[in-house]
């Protein structure tokens, strides 16, 4: 194949994969939390990174945005200045400032160890599902099973 026609082909199949996950995120849930524009601290995550290599952090969110709304769906955008990483998600403890070297660290008000990523997402979750309150909506964080009878908006 030539690279020109190589190039193309990784950029389509870039699209679908980021098609395909945006579409299982938002049909397996009621309601997704993500954060906006941090893409250098997500490529850490190896679970996330190769996908959100193949698409752009942004252009995915503006497909689980088209996805939730078609679905009548929640997606809940977390801004880049919420300090998801340095607040900790355990006594709420603020850390001036935090390398993104650092992977693990521990609170230094209730001694709590943390892995930088966890911790982050612990975060970002809690901040979601306070939106999704504010907004009215009811919210069981069951991590993501739906409970008969009620049912809860996010997890
Ligand atoms: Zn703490």
């Amino acid at each position: 194949m030539d690279p020109i026609k190589a190039r193309i082909h990784r950029k389509v199949e870039g699209k679908l994969k980021s098609i395909t996950l945006s579409r299982q995120l938002i049909d397996e849930n009621q309601a997704v939390i993500v954060e906006t524009l941090k893409v250098k601290n997500m490529l850490k995550n190896r679970k996330l990174s190769k996908h959100i290599a193949d698409a752009s952090w942004s252009g995915l969110i503006q497909k689980l945005e088209y996805k939730a709304k078609e679905q009548g769906k929640h997606l809940v955008k977390i801004d880049q200045w919420f300090a998801s990483s340095k607040t900790c998600s355990f006594c709420g403890h603020k850390l001036e400032a935090l390398s993104l070297k650092v992977r693990d660290w521990q609170c230094p008000a209730c001694l709590i160890r943390h892995n930088r990523d966890l911790n982050a997402a612990l975060n970002i979750r809690a901040q979601g599902i306070l939106t999704l309150k504010a907004a009215g909506l009811s919210v069981s964080a069951n991590g993501g099973k739906r409970q008969s009878g009620h049912e809860p908006v996010a997890a």
